[in-house]
């Protein structure tokens, strides 16, 4: 069932492939492997989409991908790959090489895990493959041909492959014929899939509104009987998806359809504190909406959107219920912040390790807030300096702009940052 597609029939742009991607399928080529764009990227190629990201998959192995590159790194444990880096700084592209896997059926997979497989399907030096009492796959690291490869891939148009040498698409599940119909289709069993990995709900939805494709009716069938099962999937890799969802560039889409389905609440806790915020305080709604459409329009230009932002829009509902709370208990200013966001964080993010950064930056947005009002002395200054400034700027006009502050404190700002000296000390004494 393995069908190749010319470029006539694909009909994709070159243009719209980055050279890193390229080099790393010819590289892999040059030294006697296979190396394909794979995935999400193809799937975006095909409707002529800039993909977000390029992974390429290969046969070959994690240890054989890194060493032909200068600089590349194996990560993960669940599931291995290898990142290759190019560039520096901010402007450096990073490419996920993985290894084509097999698809384990949960029986294989259980035997795996015991330790009596004796197949051949681990000839390379793949080994684990782990399931838990769900079904769910905890690890996913056994070498396989491509067919399996793509067997194992989630929905039809995530699971072709592209040479950009040959400019052939290798397709093993109709996703072609899908991506003309604006088709989600979830390769084999749809149950069967979603138990192995829950998340896969959440992406069949996520794709939904990013590609504005229909959900097959087999796919979209179990979706709501099984969303029980997102409860087994570690808090941290919910809090990855939510970002994602959130930073497709239809955020509010993606938010509808998470209510289409009833997994808006009681999934995400992030999420919960965001329903919970505006029902006790409807109109703080528009204030999380502007800023779920200005990420939008954001990453549609192709700007990058910091999560930090983000996650401190959806949390400001509590964050600032839980300070006023405070604050009429007799807090002063900046002690009730600060317990407000830890009490916050605390109820709704638990243990998100690794995840420091994000949560100190969110602090920061927040943090800046009250010393907006401090418009004398040395103060406006010093906040110019700090490195969230514009972040914390921003963050106060989404406030002026859902009707919360006086916008005229954001011109003053506004005024201020952009001012030479003689105009910020204009404006210090306007404050005074
Ligand atoms: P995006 O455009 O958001 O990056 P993507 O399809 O590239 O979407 P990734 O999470 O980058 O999504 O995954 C790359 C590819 O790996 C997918 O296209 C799919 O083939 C496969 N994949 C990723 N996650 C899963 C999963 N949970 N189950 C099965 N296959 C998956
Ligand atoms: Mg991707």
């Amino acid at each position: 069932q393995r069908v190749e597609y010319g470029v006539d029939q694909h009909k994709i742009d070159l243009r719209l492939i980055i050279e890193p991607a390229v080099n790393v399928c010819k590289k892999l080529k040059d030294a006697g492997y296979e190396a394909y764009i794979v995935g999400g990227a193809v799937r975006d190629l095909l409707v002529n989409l800039e993909p977000k990201d390029f992974d390429v998959a290969t046969n070959a192995t994690p240890e054989q991908v890194k060493a032909l590159f200068r600089r590349a790194f194996i990560v993960g444990r669940r599931f291995r790959l290898v990142h290759v880096i190019y560039g520096r700084g901010r402007e450096h592209e990073k490419i996920e090489v993985s290894t084509f896997r097999a698809y384990l059926d949960n029986a294989d997979a259980a035997s795996a895990v015991k330790g009596n497989e004796k197949t051949s399907r681990t000839e390379l030096d793949g080994k684990s493959h782990a399931v838990d009492a769900s079904g769910r796959v905890l690890r996913d690291n056994v070498w396989g041909p491509q067919n399996e490869d793509a067997a194992r891939r989630d929905i039809t148009v995530n699971a072709m492959y592209y040479d950009p040498s040959t400019q052939i698409v290798v397709d093993y599940h109709g996703g072609m014929n899908d991506s003309k119909a604006k088709l989600l289709r979830m390769i084999g069993d749809p149950e069967t899939r979603y138990r192995e990995d829950p998340v896969r709900i959440i992406r069949v939805l996520r794709f939904a509104a990013k590609m504005g494709y229909r959900i097959e009716a087999r796919t979209e069938a179990p979706i709501r009987k099984m969303k029980a099962l997102l409860a087994n999937v570690p808090s941290s890799r919910m809090f990855e998806e939510l970002l994602k969802l959130l930073q497709t560039g239809h955020s509010l889409q993606s938010i509808a359809m998470l209510k289409k389905y009833g997994l808006d609440r009681g999934v995400f806790p992030i999420l919960d504190s965001y329903f919970e915020g505006i029902a006790t305080n409807p109109a703080r709604e528009d204030f999380v909406n502007r800023a779920l459409a200005d990420t939008d329009r954001r990453v549609n230009e192709g700007k990058s959107v910091a999560p930090s932002f983000l996650m401190a829009c959806v949390f400001w509902h509590e964050v600032s219920a839980r300070w006023d709370a405070l604050r009429a208990q007799g807090e002063s200013l900046m002690p009730a912040l600060q317990a407000a966001v830890d009490a916050t964080f605390d109820a709704r993010i638990g243990d998100i390790s690794g995840r420091g950064k994000l949560a100190a930056d969110m602090r920061e947005i927040w943090q800046m807030q009250p010393r907006f009002d401090k418009r004398t002395g040395s103060s406006p200054a010093a906040m110019l300096a700090q490195p969230r400034f514009r972040a914390a700027f921003d963050f106060m006009r989404l406030r002026a702009d859902a009707g919360e502050i006086d916008m005229a404190l954001v011109e003053w700002w506004e005024d201020y940052s952009m001012g030479d000296e003689d105009k910020r000390r204009d404006l210090l004494e306007v404050a005074r």
